[in-house]
């Protein structure tokens, strides 16, 4: 088991890549707080991990709310005591808007959900991770975090500046045991559509250019297995890396 004792908190944990991190770090013998927006579909998830022999709680917890995530903290060193891993995975699709079309409105909640987000946990984890010497950040982003062309205006700078804070973050504690990377995953069958309104047209239209260079979409699965190695000591030197998950998609 590779994360033997280790104990994780994963964001967005009820559905898609989340899930699949979650069912995974717990089969790998870490204690796991699995966490959502979607109070019951985390519970269900417990329910399964927990019926399989795993260690896990649910949290219902809305990472754009600042008090739920110090609630998130508290019931997950209430149930642990301590914390080893946080992943950031909770984040929801923009409609391809470009910049012309995007609404103040819209931009804020992406920005809210899938930035913002991530230094507030990111924050709360640095706290603890400080005090043992070790720790391991990962922050799901996107493909869309390193290309123009693979979602609107909102979510392709959401995923931006979390690939630029994971730096940062690496490089600021890197002398303390603490390590923060980024999973770049490209198309992968999940629920994520869910999140989206109805596609901006003309967005969607230049978005379409990018996809015959896909070779196909991916797992959640697939994902999960990155997270599992960069959130065990195997990957003790890695640190402020941009990892692809995306089958070669942005080789091209
Ligand atoms: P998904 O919709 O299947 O799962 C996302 C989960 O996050 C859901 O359970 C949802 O309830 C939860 N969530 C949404 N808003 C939340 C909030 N405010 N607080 C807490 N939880 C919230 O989607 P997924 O594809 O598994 O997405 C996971 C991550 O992967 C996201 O950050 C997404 O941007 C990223 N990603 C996905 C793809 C893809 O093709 N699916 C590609 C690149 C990156």
């Amino acid at each position: 088991m590779r994360l033997k004792g280790k104990t994780a908190i994963v964001t967005g944990a009820a559905s898609g890549i989340g899930r699949a991190i979650a069912e995974l770090y717990a089969r790998e013998g870490a204690n796991v707080v699995v966490s959502d927006l979607n109070g019951e579909g985390a519970a269900k998830v417990v329910s399964e991990i927990n019926a399989s022999g795993g260690k896990a709680i649910a949290v219902a917890a809305n990472v754009s709310d600042p008090g739920d995530i110090d609630n998130l903290f508290a019931e997950a060193v209430d149930a642990f005591g301590t914390l080893d891993i946080l992943v950031n995975n909770a984040g929801i699709m923009d409609g391809f808007e470009p910049v012309g079309d995007v609404t103040d409105e819209l931009w804020d909640r992406i920005i809210a959900v899938n930035t913002t987000s991530v230094m507030r946990t990111s924050r709360k984890a640095i706290e603890l991770f400080q005090s043992k010497e070790s720790g391991s950040i990962i922050n799901v982003a996107s493909v869309g975090g390193l290309n123009g062309g693979r979602a609107g205006a909102a979510y392709t700078a959401s995923k931006f500046a979390v690939i630029g804070l994971t730096k940062n973050t690496a490089f600021m504690y890197a002398k303390q045991g603490i390590r923060c990377n980024v999973i770049a995953p490209g198309a992968v069958e999940t629920n994520i559509g869910a999140s989206m309104g109805q596609p901006n047209p003309f967005g969607y239209g230049r978005m379409q250019l990018t996809l015959p260079l896909n070779p196909g979409a991916g797992k959640p699965e697939q994902i999960a297995g990155l997270a599992l190695f960069l959130a065990s000591d195997e990957a003790s030197y890695v640190n402020g890396a941009v990892i692809t998950v995306d089958g070669g998609w942005t080789t091209a």
